[in-house]
């Protein structure tokens, strides 16, 4: 409910995007129709400034940013580039979440400029995927061996991570490749955490807790981590 009340008390940024196209395009045209100095010398400046040279640009709609990060370091923080909303689909009633792990070299480093880099060369390599048809990293969180917890791409979009199935799926990665490597006390708590606060904020029972491998053939997420899932989700309270 608290988000669905931000919500409306939020000006919708597409309605100010879109009267301002109109404002913009109506000047330009009466601009290009009269087209003499002096009529122009007569108007008034825009309102907002340098708002005149996107007058026929494609317009970019803003989200605001979503409520749900679960305390989690923002996206801001690491990546290097910013969403491309044309590449995405709006995240829909969550129904799953599923956990990965990114599959790369063993992960180790507890450093945040670590994980910070890390979660820029997936995003990187995610944009790449499908000839260039991805909006952002795939996931929506990733914990790292720390225990930190990373938002990646926003709640407010359909993440990207499991092939045909992401539709209401918020993806979680931990950060290593879980078939070399073990998963860390503190990224088992990290996981467990994240795990409990999604499920409450959405009303999931642990039966909608996946993992990749438990979707489709994959090593996803690696088998030290699905072990881990296996015990998490044994256990009575997580
Ligand atoms: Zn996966």
């Amino acid at each position: 409910m608290a988000q669905t009340n931000n919500e409306q008390n939020q000006i919708d940024p597409s309605k100010i995007a879109i009267a301002r196209r109109a404002f913009m395009l109506a000047s330009a045209l009466f601009l290009v129709g009269c087209g003499t100095k002096k009529v122009a010398s007569t108007l008034p400046s825009p309102i907002w400034p340098g708002a005149k040279q996107h007058v026929l640009d494609e317009t970019v709609i803003i989200l605001p940013e979503p409520t749900m990060t679960l305390g989690a370091i923002s996206r801001g923080n690491w990546a290097k580039g910013q969403l491309i909303p044309r590449h995405m689909n709006r995240m829909l009633p969550v129904r799953y979440i599923t956990i990965h792990h990114d599959g790369m070299n063993a992960f180790t480093s507890t450093a945040k400029s670590s994980a910070a880099s890390r979660l820029e060369t997936i995003r990187k390599s995610h944009l790449r995927r499908d000839g260039g048809r991805w909006g952002d990293i795939g996931y929506h969180f990733a914990i790292d061996p720390a225990g930190r917890l990373w938002q990646a791409r926003p709640l407010t979009w359909q993440g990207a991570h499991v092939r045909a199935k992401n539709e209401g799926n918020i993806g979680v990665v931990v950060l290593g490749n879980y078939e070399r490597q073990s998963v860390n006390r503190a990224q088992l708590a990290a996981v467990s955490s994240t795990l409990q606060s999604l499920m409450k904020k959405y009303k999931l029972p642990m039966s909608k807790v996946r993992t990749h491998q438990e979707w489709a053939a994959t090593a996803c997420p690696g088998r030290s981590l699905q072990q881990a899932m296996v015990g998490i989700r044994g256990r009575k309270q997580i």
